[in-house]
């Protein structure tokens, strides 16, 4: 679902009745799914338009079960969001990911910063970046290796100390991206009090894209407004070779889509970063 610019934030779906019991199993699983080493994680490139240069890659939570199979984190997520779970399985994820670049730094490949996905009870989370701070010397990995992404819907919870923790982490060296813009409030109102490096624009918004149409040029203001306000312009869900030309003419900066590269293994990433041309 694509909000306009302003209007009201997506809502959960209540569920129909016959999947509820299926979600409780899916719950109950999830429980367990750490100790079980159940998660991974898979990594899509950021490829910046001009170049084709991969510049980083953002880390997707993968959960397999062996009775229920591939879960979505479509589904598990505002699962986790509401039983508290996302903050010890948040934990692993900003391990994991940190730990992985430690590998590759040691595999002397040339790698890139990673983009980790935080949900809004983990930025509520006083112990946020004093946790952040310890993940990154336990894997010795640096903060220039980490970067985040935040939702409109999580910030706005609570603007004022959301901004004062999403300092502290700019502060350590770590970018701040905001993720799914055009999705939630999107008030262009508090935009600019937001300490952030970057603009994730929704996939939403790219799927119509085209110069003439009336979200075209809303995108293509989003970028040049977002360039006055110094931020860097990512281009979330991005499959066609038209809408690579679109967001070339508007001026995006770095593009993340299927047309490039689904989320792939590790293994395959690295792989993709070896073969990259030097700059
Ligand atoms: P997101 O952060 O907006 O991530 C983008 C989603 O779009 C990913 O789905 C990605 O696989 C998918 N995608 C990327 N390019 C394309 C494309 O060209 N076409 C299409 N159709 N899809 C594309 P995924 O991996 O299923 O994740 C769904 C959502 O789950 C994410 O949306 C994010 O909100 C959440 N999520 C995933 N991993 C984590 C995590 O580690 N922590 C948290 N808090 N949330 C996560
Ligand atoms: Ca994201
Ligand atoms: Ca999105
Ligand atoms: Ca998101």
């Amino acid at each position: 679902a694509c909000a306009g610019v302003v209007s009201e934030p997506r809502r959960y779906d209540p569920l129909l009745d016959e999947d509820v019991a299926n979600r409780d199993r899916i719950e109950n699983a999830l429980f367990g799914a750490l100790e079980r080493n159940e998660f991974s994680l898979v990594y899509q490139p950021k490829v910046q338009l001009e170049t084709g240069t991969i510049v980083g890659a953002e880390a997707l939570l993968r959960w397999k079960n062996n009775e229920l199979g591939n879960i979505s984190p479509a589904t598990f997520i505002p699962m986790a969001e509401e039983n508290g779970l996302i903050n010890i399985i948040g934990d692993w994820v900003l391990a994991a990911a940190c730990a992985q670049v430690r590998v590759w730094r040691l595999q002397e490949v040339a790698t890139v910063p990673i983009s980790v996905n935080l949900a809004a009870p983990q930025l509520r989370n006083d112990s946020l970046v004093s946790k952040v701070t310890g993940i990154i010397n336990e894997s010795g990995s640096s903060p220039q290796d980490l970067k985040i992404e935040l939702t409109e819907t999580s910030l706005i919870q609570d603007i004022e100390s959301s901004a004062e923790r999403i300092e502290e982490l700019r502060t350590l060296g770590v970018g701040i991206a905001l993720d799914d813009f055009g999705t939630g409030y999107s008030s262009l109102s508090y935009l600019h009090r937001l300490p952030i490096d970057v603009l994730k624009i929704d996939k939403c918004f790219i799927d119509e894209i085209s110069p003439d149409s009336g979200r075209g040029r809303l995108v293509k203001h989003i970028i040049n407004m977002a360039h006055d306000m110094g931020y860097e312009v990512i281009a979330e869900g991005v499959e066609s070779p038209y809408q690579l030309e679109v967001l070339r003419e508007f001026g995006c900066d770095i593009v993340q889509g299927y047309v490039y590269s689904a989320p792939v293994a590790p293994n395959t990433l690295r792989e993709m970063l070896v073969e990259q041309p030097f700059e």
